[in-house]
């Protein structure tokens, strides 16, 4: 694609990026689409592609192995090379990480070029770019979340009812997903618990033991130190199923009583000095909220388990002479902050945006996944027929073929059969979430139970979340604590922006 030729009148000159996601494997668009696209795209608009630069990486979490984007990047910013533009397909080609992309854009507008994304029709001189870049990161992130929190909150009912949710668990049959006792598994788990309590064996003594005697745990491996210690906390020996790491009474019937495994307890503790982990919980609201006095970040405070605070993090690292520790209560900030931004996102109204951008980048998603299902479905068409060929085979009396051989030949045909099956189900399920009237479910529920859905991630998550959305958070000075409160919450995005978008 080299062309270096430059014409009188000067036509915009670019280069197009091309990567395939390491995370993503099938719904990826490949290398050679993402190229054809950006040079139908130069084509159409009468761009110069200078070269096309690619990237094929296993992962890239930064910038990291990342040497074609990096050569073309410098390229770019060096003046002899004239370049107005970088074009990718989509702007998730140049980073997954919003701040990356945000830098980039900054950097080079700074210089007067710009970045295209042809799919989601962005390009960065328009000035509202910006907040589409925003919007899109933060899209991807409900995406995800959504439907991981949808996953678990079936789970989590099922959970609740306390039943077993999977994995193997030596000492019990699963069957169903019910927790059925293996008699002979069930006495070694009692041999250990016992040998522990009351001959006071080590774990290696009991594994060794173990091991010498020919037993074998749930995998078929040796046992080990830990695979004992596991065995002597898991609380699905008294009765208890275990979910998000806290127990319930299970359905199941327990194995090892109560009084042993409290004896195991006691020795546990007795044996196992181990100083109390202090929990520092998570500060998800660290490095926006702002010091009133000298206006650097505030972090996590010294606070007991009982009374938590932000500090100012100059206090913090450098104490009382470079500025006061300007506590404000976590719980307080948090809480205030987390009420504003549901309200933000609620008045905004922002489903239809984001429907708009989401809708025209699935469009370059499932495509290949259509593919690939018509291709498992022909598998299992073939598989079917072979099936049939087997069976008929089998029910003429008159060939009379071994009835085993053919049994096993069904079994096989059968094997594969639910293999792809379960490949397609996979697929038909992503396909079904892609569905531009699914993702609009997904959007709409994600923005009007923001709340809800905001409740359910997890702490690094809502860290994420927060700080995809705010960019700083303003405290009013105070001399106590109590007296200082959020003053104001400056957003990622630009609301008259904003605005301006909704009502295009
Ligand atoms: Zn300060």
């Amino acid at each position: 694609m080299k062309n270096n030729k430059k014409s009188k009148h000067r036509l915009k000159r670019a280069f197009g990026y091309a990567r395939r996601s390491p995370r993503k494997q099938l719904e990826d668009t490949s290398i050679e689409k993402q190229t054809e696209e950006i040079i139908k795209y130069c084509e159409r608009n009468g761009i110069e592609l200078v070269d096309i630069y690619t990237d094929d990486l296993k992962s890239a979490k930064s910038f990291d192995g990342r040497d074609a984007f990096k050569e073309m990047y410098n390229r770019t910013i060096s003046k002899k090379e004239n370049i107005d533009y970088i074009i990718v397909l989509k702007q998730d080609r140049i980073s997954r990480d919003t701040l990356d992309t945000l830098y980039i854009m900054k950097r080079l507008n700074s210089l007067d070029k710009h970045l295209i994304s042809i799919a989601d029709n962005i390009n960065t001189e328009d000035p509202k770019a910006e907040i589409l870049v925003h919007i899109m990161s933060l899209v991807a992130q409900l995406e995800r979340e959504f439907i991981a929190f949808r996953t678990n909150s079936g789970m989590e009912k099922k959970a609740e009812d306390g039943y077993f949710l999977g994995g193997k668990v030596f000492g019990y049959k699963t069957k169903d997903k019910e927790l059925i006792i293996d008699p002979d598994e069930a006495k070694i788990v009692k041999y250990i618990f016992e040998k522990y309590a009351f001959n006071k064996w080590g774990y290696k003594k009991i594994a060794s033991k173990l091991n010498i005697q020919g037993v074998q745990t749930k995998y078929n491996n040796e046992w080990t130190i830990n695979s004992v210690k596991t065995i002597l906390q898991n609380q699905i020996y008294i009765g208890n199923t275990k979910w998000r790491e806290e127990y319930k009474k299970g359905q199941h019937s327990p194995i090892i009583e109560m009084s042993l495994w409290n004896k195991v307890k006691e020795v546990m503790q007795s044996r196992t000095y181990t100083p109390k982990k202090v929990h520092p919980g998570s500060y998800p609201l660290s490095g926006l909220l702002k010091c009133p006095q000298c206006g650097s970040s505030m972090v996590q405070g010294n606070s007991s388990q009982k009374y938590k605070y932000y500090q100012c993090s100059k206090n913090k690292n450098s104490g009382k002479k470079a500025c006061s520790s300007n506590l404000i209560k976590k719980e307080y900030a948090e809480e205030f902050v987390q009420d504003k931004l549901i309200t933000f996102l609620n008045e905004k109204n922002l489903s239809p945006i984001i429907y708009d951008v989401t809708k025209s980048n699935l469009s370059y998603e499932l495509e290949p996944l259509e593919k690939e299902a018509n291709n498992i479905k022909g598998k299992i068409q073939k598989h079917e027929e072979k099936l049939l060929t087997t069976i008929d085979l089998m029910s003429d009396t008159t060939l009379n073929l071994g009835g085993d051989l053919l049994k096993e030949k069904i079994v096989t045909h059968q094997e594969d059969i639910n293999r792809e099956k379960s490949k397609l189900e996979s697929i038909s399920k992503q396909l079904e979430l892609k569905q531009s009237e699914h993702i609009k479910d997904i959007i709409n529920f994600s923005v009007s139970n923001f709340k809800d859905f905001y409740l359910a991630l997890s702490d690094t998550e809502k860290k994420k979340l927060v700080h995809s959305i705010i960019k700083e958070v303003h405290v009013t000075k105070g001399n106590k604590t109590q007296d200082r409160k959020i003053k104001s919450i400056i957003y990622n995005f630009d609301l008259n922006d904003l605005n301006k978008l909704v009502s295009e």
